[in-house]
């Protein structure tokens, strides 16, 4: 039987009695010890369930850890601040200077700058490859090679990454596959296809209200201690940590995510259906053309879909900058960046969030000045929604 994650998220819960069904808000930076020995010992990391001071843990983000620990499969989780503090905490805790990443061209604009730009001051040189070219992987690993990363269903142009492959080629290497699930959570379960950390913008889908930015990371045990290791981890030393208040809410909101996945799904790709038979450049990992549809189907969590994430290709800048300000016009969503939202959101990925790579890199991995990266809502009529998505393109 197929790993469903949101029964797992709802089996995770464990009330004792009389508590607050919603679990309350730890709102303390630092916790009393009973005894000054206990102090010390958890100093060395001697002590399990003690809190010391809430950049390392605290109560509520430990709720919500845990439960996107049982969502993934994991042994554990940990929160911070930003989706990009879970991807830099991750890579610098297994990177040392002088070590080599393997990484997928197409990602997030702001994990490629990082490795790209930043990473360099500490002599950590990056391969940027097709990730579904797994030769390229192969032939890219070096003798100080330390990680591949990737992400399931890539920024923006929607390539599906192979994870159980890829975590082959990373554990024939001894290297760590770190996985950003960030457009497809509940979707693909990375770690139960022995990828060895899942990072994610909780900005995105997890939280969907875009009230705030957070990410997580969900890996073994021994990754995440060595993470919040008082004298070593990266993240209790850089301090990403989220703040309780917000960890609260989106722990309430994760609880509806199954939910939302689904009509995310069902209305993309009603609307990715209508878009090909209009004849138009649509990607869209649920439909059969999809070079990597195969690859999608073999990996999915059952009842999910294939996401809410469609990318249409206008071909030139111009096309594209009318078809999104007319849609905004007649309310079909937002122009705006970010995902994951109840309202469709688009952007055109080349002059916005994948704007930090360099023209000649987006042309030559396929990424035309045209495309519009759209994430579809929970829009109760799609039906009309294509309507007007329609006169929208009559317009152009
Ligand atoms: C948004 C995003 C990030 C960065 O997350 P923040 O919460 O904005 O820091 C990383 N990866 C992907 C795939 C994203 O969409």
């Amino acid at each position: 039987m197929k790993f469903d994650p949101a029964a797992k998220l709802q089996l995770s819960i464990n009330l004792s009695a009389y508590d607050g069904v919603n679990p309350a808000i730890c709102d303390s930076a630092t916790f009393a010890f009973s005894r000054a020995e206990l102090m010390s010992d958890t100093f060395e990391g001697k002590t399990e369930g003690c809190f010391l001071y809430s950049r390392h843990w605290n109560p509520t983000n430990q709720v919500l850890s845990s439960s996107l620990a049982a969502m993934e499969g994991t042994e554990a989780g940990w929160v911070t601040g930003s989706g990009m503090s879970a991807i830099t905490a991750t890579i610098l805790q297994i990177c040392n200077s002088g070590d080599h990443i393997i990484s997928s061209i197409t990602t997030y604009g702001g994990t490629y700058a990082f490795l790209q730009n930043w990473l360099p001051k500490f002599n950590i040189g990056v391969t940027f490859v097709d990730i579904t070219d797994l030769n390229a992987v192969k032939n890219a690993v070096q003798p100080n090679t330390r990680l591949i990363f990737t992400e399931t269903l890539t920024n923006p142009l929607l390539q599906v990454s192979d994870i159980p492959e890829l975590a082959k080629i990373s554990k024939e290497n001894r290297l760590k596959l770190v996985v950003d699930n960030t457009f497809t959570p509940m979707i693909f379960s990375p770690c139960l296809m022995s990828a060895d950390v899942v990072v994610y913008s909780l900005t995105k889908f997890i939280n969907g209200k875009n009230d705030c930015v957070a990410g997580a990371i969900c890996s073994s045990d021994e990754f995440i201690d060595s993470l919040i290791d008082v004298h070593s981890g990266t993240a209790m030393l850089l301090g990403p940590v989220l703040d309780p208040w917000r960890s609260s809410s989106i722990r309430k909101n994760l609880f509806t995510l199954h939910i939302r996945m689904k009509k995310h799904s069902e209305n993309a790709m009603y609307l990715a259906i209508k878009m090909k038979e209009q004849g138009l450049k649509v990607r869209y990992p649920g439909l059969p053309g999809h070079p990597q549809h195969k690859t999608f189907k073999k990996m999915m969590n059952t009842n999910y879909g294939f996401g809410g994430i469609l990318s249409l290709d206008m071909e030139t800048t111009d096309n594209a900058g009318k078809l999104m300000t007319a849609m905004q016009d007649d309310g079909v969503g937002y122009l705006a960046v970010s995902l994951g939202y109840f309202k469709t959101l688009f952007s055109s990925s080349g002059t916005s969030t994948s704007s930090e790579i360099p023209l000649e890199t987006q042309m030559s991995m396929g990424l035309s000045p045209g495309l519009i990266r759209m994430s579809i809502g929970l829009d109760q009529d799609i039906e009309s929604t294509w309507k007007k998505i329609k006169n929208c393109l009559n317009k152009i």
